[in-house]
């Protein structure tokens, strides 16, 4: 274990690799592995600058990613791209599991790749995107990029991890159009309205300005520069605007690291982390026990049933915990 810690830290990617895998399983054995290896890792306090990504399947994410991580491999920084998809459980397969995407980032050194955890339960994909995150910035990656499908709760979710929030769209159309919800607009730093290139620059140009008009009205958030929100068009394909949207979203995060809002956002994001594995260790705890789990279907029957309230038959379950 303390052999995995060193290799990690010192950047190994085959090492990051098998500790990711560490945090994955669902092996009581390799759990206490992880933890320890975390453990191990956190004095390293090393932060890299952790970007969520969202959009629909389509707008161009992984064409983007390729694009844009490899101008940040250009300029000599590490890059590391994890995916958040929880419905992947249900195709079968993970967002990033197709070998074919991100092909030329992939086989870069200053890369990592991983594919989405395949889990059904968001609380799963959660925990193990956030200590992969950890190992990428112990290993001493610049830039995490955290991919999510734009479906509303991976979203939540990755904000929640994240240090800022970019959403890619497509040209023309509302986000109702785009299949975006209202929630993950709001949740947006940095709107990027991609495929500005041929026939399509035009309605991209049409976009950006209602984009940046609608984002006009979530202004004045305590934690942003007057100047975003922001909406700015590119060409995933063709590379057009990736340089300015780096400088973008440099430039917020040292605002928010000047004024404190980045270590501010950072702490509650462990509070709120902590506060999730609390609540999640105790259903587990609750769900283990045959006898309480088969009491909480009968009361959850009972509840909708209407011969309980929800709060009374709660209660009788916490009662057994103790
Ligand atoms: P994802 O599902 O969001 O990962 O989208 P993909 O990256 O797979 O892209 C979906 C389609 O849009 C592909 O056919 C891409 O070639 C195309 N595409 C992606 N980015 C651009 C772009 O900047 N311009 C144009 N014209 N097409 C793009």
């Amino acid at each position: 274990m303390d052999d995995l810690a060193e290799r990690v830290a010192a950047g190994d990617r085959r090492a990051l690799a098998r500790a990711v895998t560490l945090v994955e399983s669902t092996r009581p054995d390799h759990q206490e592995q992880a933890l320890a290896l975390l453990d191990q890792l956190r004095g390293l306090n090393r932060q890299a600058l952790r970007i969520g990504l969202s959009g629909t399947p389509g707008v161009g994410k992984s064409t983007f990613i390729e694009a844009f991580g490899m101008m940040l491999v250009d300029a000599g920084l590490r890059v590391a791209v994890l995916a958040v998809d929880p419905s992947s459980a249900r195709s079968g397969g993970s967002i990033l599991g197709d070998k074919t995407r991100m092909d030329r980032l992939s086989r870069e050194k200053g890369a990592f790749i991983r594919p989405s955890p395949s889990s059904a339960a968001l609380g799963g994909v959660a925990r193990r995107t956030r200590e992969a995150v950890s190992l990428c910035e112990a290993a001493g990656f610049d830039v995490v990029l955290i991919e999510t499908v734009g479906v509303g709760q991976s979203e939540t979710m990755a904000a929640q991890m994240c240090d800022l929030f970019v959403l890619l769209l497509a040209p023309g159309g509302g986000d109702d159009l785009q299949g975006v919800k209202r929630g993950i607009m709001e949740m947006a730093d940095i709107i990027l309205v991609n495929k500005a290139d041929g026939d399509l620059k035009a309605t991209a140009t049409r976009t950006v300005a209602d984009y940046a008009s609608a984002l006009m009205l979530l202004r004045k958030r305590p934690y942003d520069p007057d100047d975003f929100p922001k909406a700015l068009a590119v060409s995933a394909v063709e590379g057009g605007g990736l340089d300015q949207a780096w400088a973008e979203m440099q430039s917020l995060a040292e605002w928010r690291k000047f004024e404190g809002h980045w270590d501010r956002t950072r702490a509650a994001q462990a509070a709120h982390w902590f506060d999730q594995e609390v609540r999640e260790g105790l259903l587990a705890r609750l769900s283990q026990d045959a006898n309480i789990k088969a009491h909480m279907r009968d009361s959850a029957d009972a509840v909708a049933r209407g011969e309980v309230t929800a709060t009374a038959a709660a209660r009788a379950i916490l009662r057994r915990l103790t």
